[in-house]
């Protein structure tokens, strides 16, 4: 007969069935952590951080490094775990003319990949393995599972974007430009914990098997970077303060690399050529180089409270158009709600939300300075008492705004049915004159300390002032869980 013996087929079907138990569990499976951001969350936040760096960083024009590095990262891309691979994330990859080692992904896809990273790298796959771990904390959406982990109000203000732009500033040239503000708190979200590195690695490394590098090359370009730090005697670069080592992470990524099967090789003979491009540019610029060059006299006049990011609302001196007597309601996170004029609008940046009129607001010496409307924030409480922490909020305050004075005596007040602080302030004006300010803070159900503060120049302060007053009475704090 011809019909082919059941206990064969079954033997078949056994072997099949191994092979596939056997290839699911050869390598380590990668979870993605508790998240209760959206993937389209994660695209809006990069995005908009992604336009702060190409605007402060020095992005390489070359048409051959970029090209280069898109078909790099393409490469791994394509050999993601397809489950992970959310179908709104806008995967780019750009070279930085910057000298230390270092690269960032942003939620949602883009990447930054410094100069100094080729200069480290012994090969291609070096290069490759930094990019598959970075790509690894994009697709386990990292840094929305840091906000989620965090629980902190900063991160539940609207828009979190802004801050990214701060934070990817660190290092040396962050430093220069956070003072005066003593948060630091955008850092939160790109800051991995060890068992964020760990996940990264781990995939980072099976990403690049499938892409045909061999994984031991991350291990390796790992340990050049902490040699690097060790030699110069200098501090912890950015990389390694973001990306912290959980610790055996050559033996750990060894042990991976074991358990993978390298796909066709990699071509990487375009490695070698792109060297030499860079070799043939003008030295990279340093992050201290950077900062130096925003910021050559220490800070401008006028108001900046939350912190020195956020974007510009036009042009200053340009005419202010009045405050409309349409209002209509933002939130800021879980924090508060409020009814701010319909023809103002809002400028989230690393610490606050801004709400400006046209022209309002603007660029001073690289910073951005806001001239008139109104900012929302929350601060970290310096003391239980809020008198005491009012008087730290506006020491803070005053580091980054030197010509910063009470103009008359603070009281208490109402804000959103809670006993507040109201603080008359005079600054200098970026526009020339005096500009008053009215700070208003009162604690939140966790005890950090809310604030508001309102901002016109001495001449315009008669045609805001009704503004000001339906904004403060339209406030509503909805912290209270
Ligand atoms: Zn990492």
């Amino acid at each position: 007969m011809a019909v082919s013996d059941p206990a064969s087929r079954a033997t078949a079907l056994a072997i099949v069935l191994s092979a596939s138990v056997t290839s699911a569990f050869a390598q380590t499976v990668v979870k993605p952590p508790k998240n209760k951001y959206t993937p389209q969350q994660d695209v809006a936040i990069g995005r908009e951080a992604a336009a702060e760096v190409r605007k402060q960083y020095p992005v390489i024009n070359d048409e051959q490094i970029a090209r280069y590095l898109t078909r790099l990262g393409d490469r791994l891309v394509a050999a993601a775990p397809p489950e992970l691979k959310q179908s709104v994330y806008e995967y780019s990859f750009t070279p930085v003319d910057l000298k230390e080692i270092n690269a960032f992904a942003l939620p949602g896809g883009p990447m930054f990949v410094h100069r100094g990273m080729f200069d480290a790298a012994a090969g291609e796959a070096e290069v490759a393995g930094v990019m598959a771990h970075e790509l690894s904390h994009v697709l386990l959406r990292h840094g929305t599972a840091n906000a989620t982990k965090a629980e902190n109000p900063w991160l539940q203000f609207g828009q979190m974007a802004g801050m990214i732009g701060g934070a990817v500033l660190g290092g040396p040239a962050g430093t220069a430009l956070a003072e005066g503000s003593q948060f630091g708190l955008g850092t939160l979200m790109l800051r991995y914990s060890r068992d964020f590195e760990k996940q990264a690695d781990i995939m980072g490394a099976q990403i690049m098997a499938r892409a045909g590098y061999d994984p031991r090359a991350l291990a390796h370009i790992f340990e050049t970077i902490e040699r690097q730090v060790q030699g110069s005697g200098s501090s912890e670069p950015q990389w390694l303060s973001d990306h912290p080592n959980p610790g055996n992470r050559t033996q750990y990524i060894t042990k991976e690399a074991s358990l993978l099967t390298i796909a066709n090789p990699a071509d990487v003979s375009e490695f070698e050529p792109i060297k030499t491009v860079f070799a043939s540019m003008a030295p990279a610029k340093s992050m201290g180089d950077l900062a130096k060059a925003r910021n050559p006299s220490g800070g401008p006049s006028g108001l900046t409270a939350g912190d020195a990011g956020g974007s510009s609302g036009g042009t200053l001196g340009q005419p202010i158009p009045l405050p409309s007597s349409q209002y209509r309601t933002i939130k800021g996170g879980t924090v508060f709600e409020a009814a701010i004029p319909s023809n103002w609008k809002t400028l989230p940046s690393k610490n606050a939300i801004r709400v400006v009129p046209e022209n309002g607001s603007g660029d001073v010496n690289g910073q951005t300075v806001f001239t008139h409307g109104i900012e929302f924030g929350v601060a970290p409480p310096g003391s239980r008492d809020l008198q005491q922490a009012t008087n730290a909020f506006l020491n803070a305050v005053a580091q980054g705004n030197p010509g910063l004075q009470l103009a008359g005596s603070q009281r208490t007040v109402q804000l959103s049915q809670r006993v507040a602080i109201g603080t008359p302030l005079v600054n200098p004006s970026p526009l020339g004159g005096q500009e008053l300010i009215a700070l208003y803070t009162t604690f939140l159900a966790d005890g950090s300390l809310f604030y508001y503060l309102t901002v016109a120049p001495e001449r315009d302060v008669a045609a805001f002032q009704e503004t000001f007053r339906h904004i403060g009475t339209s406030i509503r704090l909805t912290d209270v869980r």
